[in-house]
Parts: structure tokens; C-alpha cells; sequence
């Protein structure tokens, strides 16, 4: 295994000078001075690089960067039917491997370690995040109405997902989940088939969930039920569960989701820019004590997918949404985008602690955005942007360094090619 030990040298943790030494993908010594072990790589950070617990974003489709600005500024119903899914219906499997390589690149530079992927062609994003070392969570995506043909195809592709899951997942950093897309697309009988086995099979399952008004409706009129009750009626909720928006949710949908555990990923710009509705963070967090984790959703609704800009909304929204600049603060915004995300995939990371995965971005002391320096998670969630973030750091392996990226001029390259054709289909 590539840099069995690295050293972060006088780096800053917690506003004083110290060293943070990583061995076999963890952090295993922060002290004022550590002495590098043989063979150890060494990043000086000459005490104006700081170390920040990186982000993990828990709702994203990857491959959605190449439809960046394709179409904008409508009905989150017209969207889907009139442009993204025509679109969709064309990609290739190479457009969405350089797809998520386009979104690797545009993650790491953003600080993000960890993606919950749900989209087409899900084993073309897990080779892309082997190749570009980070965590992924992707999705084995279930949908029903569409015709055998492609119901059969849907199959063919889960199932050879399932059959190479071990090769999957052996280096730790990737896993499969399964992916019923939301209650309108996916029948009952499906839904019940994948809740089945995430507990079975032990799989992490993402859906989204209550995003629109008329997704409350449509399910009152159908089911009598809430679309929170109905997933709960169908054994979906529960601990491994990640549950994408959900804005439009009664006080007991709320003590539901929050008792059976399941975890809720808040895209604060994607509902904005798709006028969806808002989130209610007071009362979800402050009231009920759920702990939400973060996302971006995809580069097409957002139309970026960047952690840090999604923090700085996540917390604006929030205080506009209660008219109460107290909701939303910027320490329970950071958890969320880091611990609280890292937690719902069961994975030990999040912090910059000893035995702690060692998931971490070096963030410029340097950069004008982060002087004057009074509080750095405020800096983080409310000043700072990309041009911040030095160095990425995903267990153990450099993913940039000092802002460089191996091999970004060749997938740009790539994804212009991509999106020539996408743009004359
Ligand atoms: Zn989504």
C-alpha cells in the first residue's frame, strides 16, 4: 500500500502549531513534535496550513457534471421529463465514467472525500473513484414502469454488481448500496425487496424522499399515508437508510425518522434552485434532535457540488427559514457535513483525532478568506471557498497536493469531448 506513514509537519489543529502523523490510513500520533519514521512522506505546512476534518457528501449523482447548465430555471416535473431524462436516455457508459471523474476532480478540490452516489451505469463511477482513490457509497439504482427492455437491463446491470461486490469493496473505501430511486418511481413490491435486503445483505439504501409537494399529495391520495409512513409501512426506515431533501414532513414523520434511525441528507441549493420547498431545520434538528448529514445533489440542480457552498446555504437557510439567526449554527452545520456524514456509513472519520480514519483537507491560513481567524469552523462555513483548500487528504492517500491533481488537464480534456456530443444529441 502506497504512504504506509505520512507526516503533516507543523501543521495547525485547533489554532496551535503541532504534528499530525498518519500510518496505515489513520491518524495515529498529534503532538507537538513527532519524529517522522523511516521511509515517512512529509507535508510541511510550515504553521499556515491548518487541518480540517474533510466533508462527505451524502446525496450526489457524480456523473451529472456533464449536464452542468444543460437546463435550468423550471419545474422540478418539466425538468426530469423534457430535458434531463431524454438526455439521460443517450449517455454512454464512457460519458458517465468521465462524468465522475469530472466530479472527483471538482470534489477534491472542494474538500470532499466521500460521495453517495445514485445514477446510471453505477460500476463506471466505481472505477473512477478507484482510480481517483476516494470513498464512495454507489448505488444499485431500482426503478419501475419502464419497459421489460430496460427493466431486464436494470437487473443485468445489479446483478453483476452484486457478483463482483467483494471486489467492490475490498479496499475499503467503496461500497455498494442499493438505490430505489423515490415512492413515485419504484413499485411497492420493489421497495419491499430492497428493504428486505439491505438487512439481510447488509447495504446502505438511498432514496429520495418527500422533495416535493405533490409527492405528499399523490401518496395521501394512493396510500393514506405520508411518504415517511409509507416507506415505514414497507420496512424501508432504518438505521442504514439515507433519506435524500425531505421537506415535507409532518411532526411525527420526524419522530419516525428520527426513532427507527434512519439518516436524512439536507440539499439546501437544490431545493432552493429547484423552488422544491424548504427544509425545516429548526424544528428536525432543534426540536426533534435529528442528526442530518449533508449533500449536494447533482451538478445538474444545484450546479455545483461543492461541500462548502452547500454548508454556507445549509446554515443561511436555516436561520431565513426560522427568521432566527440563532438556528443553524456554524459548529452543528460543520458536524453535519462531517462527522454526522462520515457516521451514517459506519465510517470512523469525520475528526481529527487519533485512531480516527485519516480523512483531511490542509486549508490555507494564507488565503485572505480565512484573515482574520477568530473562529475557524466560521471561516469554514461562512468565508471560505475552494481557493482555500491546499491539500486533500482521503485515508491515508494524497489526493491533491498543494493544489495539484494528478491528471485533471487529460479528464477535462475528456469531458469537453463528452459534452460535444451531449450537446448535439
Ligand atoms: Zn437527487
Amino acid at each position: 500500500m502506497e504512504n504506509t506513514s505520512l507526516l503533516l509537519k507543523n501543521t495547525v489543529h485547533n489554532g496551535k502549531t503541532c504534528d499530525v502523523l498518519i500510518e496505515n490510513g489513520m491518524f495515529s500520533k498529534i503532538a507537538d513534535s513527532v519524529k517522522a519514521p523511516a521511509d515517512c512522506r512529509v507535508i510541511n505546512c510550515n504553521g499556515n496550513l491548518a487541518v480540517s476534518p474533510a466533508f462527505y457528501n451524502t446525496h450526489t449523482h457524480a456523473a451529472m457534471t456533464l449536464l452542468r447548465s444543460y437546463a435550468d430555471d423550471m419545474n422540478l416535473f418539466k425538468w426530469l421529463q423534457e430535458y434531463i431524462w431524454p438526455v439521460e436516455a443517450k449517455l454512454t457508459p464512457h460519458d458517465i465514467y468521465v462524468g465522475s471523474k469530472l466530479a472527483m476532480l471538482e470534489m477534491i478540490r472542494t474538500g470532499t472525500v466521500f460521495f453517495n452516489d445514485m445514477y446510471w451505469y453505477p460500476m463506471e463511477t466505481i472505477k473512477a473513484a478507484k482510480e481517483m482513490k476516494l470513498r464512495a457509497a454507489v448505488g444499485m439504482l431500482f426503478l419501475s414502469g419502464a419497459d421489460a427492455e430496460a427493466e431486464a437491463g436494470n437487473n443485468a446491470v445489479n446483478q453483476e454488481l452484486e457478483e463482483k461486490r467483494s471486489w467492490i469493496e475490498e479496499d475499503g473505501k467503496i461500497r455498494l448500496t442499493l438505490a430505489p430511486h423515490a415512492i413515485y418511481s419504484v413499485s411497492r413490491e420493489k421497495l419491499h425487496s430492497a428493504a428486505c435486503k439491505s438487512g439481510s445483505e447488509n447495504y446502505h439504501l438511498h432514496i429520495h424522499l418527500a422533495e416535493t409537494r405533490s409527492e405528499l399529495e399523490n401518496c395521501q391520495k394512493e396510500h393514506g399515508m405520508t411518504p415517511a409512513e409509507y416507506l415505514d409501512s414497507i420496512g424501508v426506515l432504518g438505521p442504514k437508510t439515507i433519506l435524500a431533501h425531505s421537506l415535507f414532513l409532518t411532526p411525527s414523520d420526524i419522530e419516525l425518522i428520527r426513532d427507527r434511525g434512519a439518516h436524512i441528507s439536507h440539499n439546501p441549493c437544490s431545493n432552493m434552485k429547484l423552488g422544491s420547498g424548504s427544509f425545516h431545520y429548526q424544528e428536525i434538528v432543534e426540536k426533534y434532535g435529528c442528526e442530518i448529514t449533508i449533500g449536494t445533489d447533482g451538478a445538474c440542480s444545484n450546479n455545483n457540488i461543492s461541500m462548502l457552498e452547500e454548508i454556507k446555504f445549509a446554515a443561511l437557510s436555516a436561520k431565513r427559514q426560522a427568521h432566527d439567526p440563532e438556528v443553524g449554527k456554524d459548529t452543528d452545520i460543520f458536524k453535519a457535513a462531517t462527522c454526522n456524514g462520515a457516521k451514517a456509513f459506519g465510517i470512523d472519520g469525520g475528526e481529527i483525532a487519533v485512531g480516527k480514519v485519516a480523512d483531511c483537507l490542509l486549508v490555507d491560513l494564507n488565503n485572505p478568506l480565512m484573515v482574520a481567524n477568530y473562529s475557524f469552523v466560521s471561516n469554514m462555513v461562512y468565508s471560505a471557498d475552494s481557493s482555500c483548500i491546499d491539500t486533500v487528504i482521503c485515508g491515508g492517500d494524497i489526493l491533491m497536493l498543494h493544489k495539484f491533481i494528478e491528471g485533471e488537464n487529460e479528464i477535462l480534456q475528456e469531458a469537453r469531448k463528452c459534452c460535444r456530443r451531449i450537446a448535439n444529441i
